[in-house]
């Protein structure tokens, strides 16, 4: 590393201290502008001398975002977490995720909160619009309460595919440990019990756990061990955190799966592991892993965390293990999801001749509300 580049890296993680916690990402990363997609890989000489080399990773010089498009956007793509129902943000991203050939958004808003009620009720308003393209979750309940039981089960009645973004454990995050119904860890409250409706339902419950070590880890081993038949997805599992915890515990459990979020790794100068580190663990677990962009916390622009899953997808290269981080993955576990009573009720009163014994959620929400 020259002397240049670690003086930059020193600087930078002392004002990230000072700033207040390791999840104070601001715009850190290197692109200031995402306005045109290529300008970052056509200006290098202009990036490397404000940034470390080091941390620009070697594809990034090759392929422009255009390339990455023409190679992999006939490949489905689903990101498995996304909070533009928050602010109703999703009504102007239609443009960009046709342009970078998004095929499917798990889609929630605001993370355990009073707000996240109405935030949920985006996600679900965007689903009936587009069922075909939203995927709707949600996290407006208060584990500590047993209201939180009805408010679950209702919901996956309804529809909604899954919970998400849940706080299981928060303590570094700036925004998520300020949520007023936060868990302490992943067995607090009625989260126990939450987990055996999502096993009913078989819907998973996507995680936020931070810090991703120590005895919110611990607990969350707990909540693996005792609830089996429960698909836990564990929320950017790759943010400040290491492929040998994220191994770890896919070694040990079968019923968790990692959110992989691509523009941390990618262009997160705070990640102190590069794409090339969670290879090997990803063609060791390959239908383990599940790309995201969480709405682009942290970077520039939810653009480059867009352009983020396509670097991860060229870094893989294998085209079959592709298809299954870029969309498979999840796609086995929404699949999975049998149409609820509600639903099938539902579907039988427009008609009443259909045979709903085996219908998917999936197939059932296209039934009431495809166009
Ligand atoms: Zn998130």
């Amino acid at each position: 590393m020259p002397k240049k580049s670690s003086s930059i890296l020193v600087v930078v993680s002392v004002c990230v201290c000072i700033g207040g916690g390791i999840w104070s990402l601001s715009s850190l990363n290197f692109r200031e502008s995402t306005s045109n997609p290529t300008e970052v890989v056509t200006s290098q000489a202009a990036t490397t001398a404000a940034t470390p080399v080091e941390t620009i990773p070697p594809t990034l010089a090759k392929k422009s975002f255009n390339d990455l498009l023409q190679q992999y956007g006939s490949i489905p793509l689903s990101d498995a977490h996304n909070h533009d129902a928050s602010d109703s943000k999703y009504i102007s991203m239609q443009n960009m995720w046709k342009r970078d050939a998004m095929d499917r958004v798990i889609l929630f808003g605001d993370v355990s909160e009073l707000s996240a009620i109405r935030t949920d009720a985006y996600a679900w308003d965007a689903y009936i619009e587009r069922s075909d393209f939203f995927v709707p979750y949600f996290s407006g309940f208060d584990l500590h309460d047993p209201s939180s039981l009805e408010i679950v089960r209702n919901n996956l009645e309804q529809g909604y595919f899954g919970l998400g973004e849940i706080a299981a454990a928060s303590y570094n995050s700036p925004v998520v440990s300020k949520v007023q119904w936060k868990a302490k860890d992943p067995m607090d409250g009625f989260l126990p019990k939450i987990y055996e409706l999502c096993a009913e339902y078989q819907a998973p419950i996507l995680i936020h756990i931070d810090p991703p070590n120590g005895f919110v880890i611990d607990k969350l081993e707990e909540a693996l061990a005792a609830h089996p038949k429960t698909t836990f997805i564990f929320g950017h599992a790759n943010a400040y955190n290491s492929p040998e915890n994220i191994k770890q515990l896919l070694e040990k459990y079968d019923n968790i799966y990692m959110d992989f979020f691509a523009g941390f790794t990618v262009f997160n100068l705070e990640s102190s592991n590069r794409i090339e580190d969670f290879l090997p663990l990803m063609k060791q677990f390959p239908d383990k892993f599940m790309l995201s962009t969480d709405s682009g916390f942290g970077l520039a622009s939810e653009d480059a965390a867009i352009e983020a899953m396509y670097r991860v997808m060229d870094a893989i290269g294998d085209p079959a293990l592709i298809k299954k981080v870029a969309y498979d993955n999840l796609d086995a576990i929404l699949r999975n999801e049998p149409a609820t009573k509600t639903q099938k009720e539902a579907i039988l009163k427009k008609d009443a001749g259909r045979d709903v014994t085996k219908l998917t959620k999936l197939e059932a929400g296209k039934l009431l509300w495809g166009k």
